[in-house]
Order: structure tokens, then C-alpha cells, then sequence
């Protein structure tokens, strides 16, 4: 067998996470990197072929349904949020009948929506938010007979903010329309708040929740949640030269990694170890919300564990020079996502560097 070092890549290493305090992915759990070695060879696409790994998609399903609240889920394992999103919106558009679509999201929505938008020839509307909330006048100011979707975000992607779901369902209800939930990265941490958020509490049709974030499974690995499996049914294209005679998923050939890994991080975590990692992750983000706001700093947050904090623009570039890997929000501010490898001594030491300042 060749060896690393004979194909180019010795010496190279993958980015530690050590100093990564900006991004939405995590170290995988050991049993979840075990598992996407395992079935790295794998098809989840060939069903027919590839028995095994569907089968464990299906037991993916299932746990992700007893995470969202959904007693008889369908769904499938996808590439990411992104791949999620844009099925989410192609289904809400094949299913209307008008041939001017638009969907309604709040301005938070993450820009995977737009990607969906624009592939799809669909008009994306955005509501103005409040206080980085979804406001669902304004988006109901939006709606019109030609609404295919309504979206809120459970943890949004630049304040890590719950939008009102079940309101927005109801808007969707009345307007016809789809409801999508986009709850990619908070999906794993929501289960232990009290926000309203699940399928059957709040009437949702679709949601988004990525077991290669939160959920500690390996990239890639995103997950598309249906109420029923007829939802599905827009999306259905036959499939002439497989066993199985038709498929529902944007891509052909997909990673037997990330669905195989998925179930053993969230057999692993579920819900026991995703309980308590929501806690550390809370307290660590709460106690550097509180350390900012001592050097006199403006802060939001943490309604999930993400803070953002009004620091100028050349400090985040001279972070970054130290090694730190953190980002802004579209309205500059510095954005700390507590994912499960941040821990606190790291955020200890990211504050004695913003001291040295
Ligand atoms: N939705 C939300 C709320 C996100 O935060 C992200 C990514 O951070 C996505 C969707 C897109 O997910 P991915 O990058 O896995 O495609």
C-alpha cells in the first residue's frame, strides 16, 4: 500500500483545533472517526448495493428523530446545512403550483439560502430582525400567494439565536407554505434549552440538523428531517440503472463516512454526553460573555453557546497573527463559537491575549 509519505501530503497536518474559536465543525468523537474509517468505501446512495450503510442511515433517521422531536422521522443523511437547505427549498418549490416562487426568511438566514435561491429560480425575501431575532411581522409583511416556504433559525449562524418557530409555522400554515426550520448548527445543544423548537410542538415540515457539528460525527455529514416521507415525493427521480428505482437525495454517490459516523457519535452521545457537553459549552461561553464585558466590551449573548463582542477590526487581525482562529459578524463584531473542542483553558488563554493588547 502507498504510504503517506510517497504521496505528497508528508509533514502536512491537518489544522489543529487548539486555537479554533470561529468555526462550526469540531474535533469528531473517537468512535465517530473510528466508524467514517470504517465505511469510507461506502455508497449510501446504492442502496441496493450497499446494504449495510443504508441500513444504518435509517438508524441515523431514527436518532435524529428522537433529538428533534419527531416520533416517525424521514429523512437522509446530506453533504452539510448547505445541501440541506437547498432540498428543503426545492421541495417547498416543486410542490406549489405557482411559477413565480418566493420564500420568506429573516435576514439571519444563513447563506446557503441564497445558493438554494439562485439554483433554484427562487425569489429569496428577508425580513429585517429584531434585537438578531427573526421578527415575524415583517416577515409576514412578505408573504405573499406565491410564499412556497417560510424559514426561521433554530441558532443562527452569526448571534446563535433561536427564532420564534412555532409562530412561524403558524405563518406558514395560514400562507399554504412549507415551514423550514434551519437548526444545522444548534440542533445538538437545543434539546437541553427550553426554546420551542421541536417538529411536533411547533408544526414544522422540514428541518436542518448537522451531526458534523455539534453532533461530533465527521465531515460530511448534514442531515435533511421530513415530517413524513411524502414530503419527499417532490424531489423523486428514477434511478434507471440501480436496484433501487428512484432517489430523493441532491447527490449521486454520497460519503458511507459521514452516515456511519454519525450514528456512533450519536449512540455514543445521545443523550447523556450532548447534555453535558450543552452545559460546559453554556458555562464556558457565559463566563467569557462576562470576561468581556469586565474589559469593557459590548456583548451579545450567549443564548447558545456563541458570543459576539465589539471588538475593532485590527484587534481580530492581530488575534489572528497569534494563532487565534476567530471571525467576524457582518456587522464587524469579534464571534467566539463554543463548539465542543473550546474549552475553557483555551479561552483562558485567548483572554490573557486580548489583555496583552
Ligand atoms: N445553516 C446554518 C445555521 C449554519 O450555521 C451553517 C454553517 O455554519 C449552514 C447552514 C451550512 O452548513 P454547511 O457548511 O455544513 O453546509
Amino acid at each position: 500500500m502507498q504510504k503517506v509519505q510517497q504521496a505528497g501530503i508528508e509533514g502536512m497536518q491537518p489544522q489543529d483545533f487548539d486555537r479554533v474559536l470561529t468555526s462550526m465543525c469540531t474535533e469528531p468523537h473517537p468512535v465517530a472517526r473510528e466508524a467514517a474509517e470504517r465505511f469510507l468505501a461506502t455508497n449510501p446512495g446504492d442502496p441496493g448495493t450497499y446494504q449495510t450503510v443504508a441500513d444504518l442511515e435509517g438508524r441515523a433517521i431514527e436518532l435524529l428523530g428522537a433529538i428533534t422531536g419527531l416520533s416517525d422521522p424521514a429523512g437522509y443523511i446530506t453533504s452539510g446545512g448547505t445541501e440541506a437547505n437547498i432540498q428543503a427549498v426545492r421541495i417547498a418549490r416543486n410542490r406549489a403550483e405557482t411559477n413565480n416562487p418566493n420564500v420568506v426568511a429573516p435576514k439571519s438566514a444563513h447563506f446557503s439560502f441564497r445558493k438554494a435561491a439562485e439554483l433554484l429560480d427562487v425569489e429569496l425575501r428577508t425580513a429585517p430582525m429584531k434585537n438578531h431575532r427573526a421578527n415575524v411581522g415583517a416577515m409576514n409583511e412578505l408573504v405573499d400567494r406565491d410564499t412556497v416556504a417560510l424559514v426561521g433559525v433554530a441558532g443562527s449562524t452569526e448571534y446563535g439565536v433561536v427564532d420564534p418557530i412555532p409562530e412561524i409555522a403558524e405563518l406558514a400554515n395560514d400562507a399554504d407554505a412549507l415551514c423550514h426550520v434551519d437548526a444545522a448548527w444548534g440542533g445538538f445543544y437545543l434539546p437541553f434549552t427550553d426554546k420551542d423548537w421541536q417538529f411536533e410542538q411547533a408544526d414544522i415540515d422540514t428541518l436542518t440538523i448537522d451531526p458534523h457539528k455539534v453532533g461530533q460525527a465527521a465531515v460530511p455529514a448534514g442531515g435533511l428531517l421530513a415530517r413524513s416521507a411524502e414530503i419527499f415525493d417532490p424531489l423523486a427521480i428514477d434511478t434507471p440503472y440501480l436496484e433501487t428505482t428512484s432517489q430523493i437525495t441532491l447527490t449521486g454517490t454520497r460519503s458511507g463516512a459521514g452516515v456511519a459516523s454519525s450514528v456512533a457519535a450519536m449512540e455514543a452521545l445521545w443523550p447523556g454526553g450532548y447534555r453535558e457537553q450543552y452545559e460546559i459549552s453554556m458555562d464556558n461561553a457565559a463566563w467569557l460573555a462576562e470576561q468581556l464585558e469586565a474589559r469593557g466590551h459590548d456583548v451579545f449573548g450567549p443564548e447558545l453557546p456563541l458570543v459576539t463582542a465589539d471588538l475593532s477590526v485590527p484587534m481580530t487581525d492581530e488575534l489572528r497573527d497569534r494563532g487565534w482562529r476567530v471571525s467576524k459578524t457582518g456587522s464587524g463584531e469579534l464571534r467566539i463559537v463554543c463548539m465542543p473542542h473550546v474549552t475553557r483553558s483555551m479561552l483562558r488563554s485567548f483572554v490573557a491575549d486580548l489583555d496583552w493588547f
